[in-house]
């Protein structure tokens, strides 16, 4: 596996992609910079939709977001060809029945959280969930580290601690907060339950949307330790990719065609 940002050779990225029946794909840094598609990868989408999702750490938008955007590019997806850790830990949560969950997040997930019939509570909580919470406030620290100290659950949408916006910067993620909760409570001995990249939930589900096995799929992304990580435990081909960067499009675009 690669060590840094080192893309991957032509021969190599066709000796992978040419037996590929699906792709999955990651978002931020791979496809999109800040919610908005790059060209190359907006023209691979668009001719391999049926047989692609995507398969992102993304835990501040819903899945409707996602469609606008793609849509804008001319590219049409199905709803379970996007499998976000944000809207899994959502869903999570929902699986646990009628207990009080405390979610961190966008006002946006915490609606995707009441539509599904989660009791929201700020103060006492069963179940806390972690998102990238762009209004991650001492206050909400407080709540979320004082909650995890009486036991509740944990979890968390994805442990990355950045990923790249624009002009060079850089966006903190849901793992910078939960750096910040585990400076208060030893998180040792808090049931934490990771829903995103590295994890396999999200590949899993990506792979039964596409009605495909692992070995059928191919994984792009930016990050080794995340997308190329949980791909390679799970026995899925995986290529890195980055979204300022055309050439692994370019070449999948000889092989595969887009
Ligand atoms: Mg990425």
């Amino acid at each position: 596996m690669a060590h840094g940002p080192m893309p991957n050779s032509p021969t190599e990225i066709a000796r992978v992609a040419q037996t590929a029946r699906g792709f999955l794909v990651d978002w931020d840094g791979c496809c999109a910079i800040d919610n908005q598609l790059t060209p190359w990868a907006a023209a691979f989408l668009r001719t391999h939709q049926a047989r692609t999702a995507i398969v992102s750490n993304n835990s501040s938008n819903t899945i409707d977001d996602f469609l606008v955007v793609l849509r804008k590019s001319g590219v049409q997806m199905y709803r379970n060809q996007i499998v976000l850790a944000g809207v899994e830990a959502i869903d999570r949560a929902s699986l646990a029945g009628q207990v009080e969950v405390m979610v961190l997040g966008d006002p946006r997930m915490r609606a995707v959280a009441r539509n599904l019939g989660i009791r929201l509570n700020r103060d006492e909580a069963d179940i806390v969930v972690l998102l990238r919470d762009t209004r991650f406030s001492y206050s909400r620290l407080e709540r979320a580290a004082n909650a995890l100290r009486k036991g509740a659950r944990l979890i968390l949408s994805n442990p990355d601690l950045t990923h790249p916006g624009s002009e060079g910067w850089i966006k903190p993620e849901t793992g910078a907060l939960l750096a910040a909760l585990g400076s208060c409570v030893d998180l040792d001995k808090v049931d934490v339950d990771v829903v995103g990249k590295p994890s396999p939930a999200l590949y899993l589900k990506a792979c039964d949307a596409l009605e495909l096995g692992p070995e059928d799929v191919i994984m792009l992304g930016d990050n080794p330790a995340t997308d190329l990580a949980g791909a390679q435990a799970l026995g899925i081909r995986s290529l890195l990719t980055r979204a300022d960067a055309p050439e692994v499009f370019e070449t999948l675009r000889q092989v595969v065609g887009g």
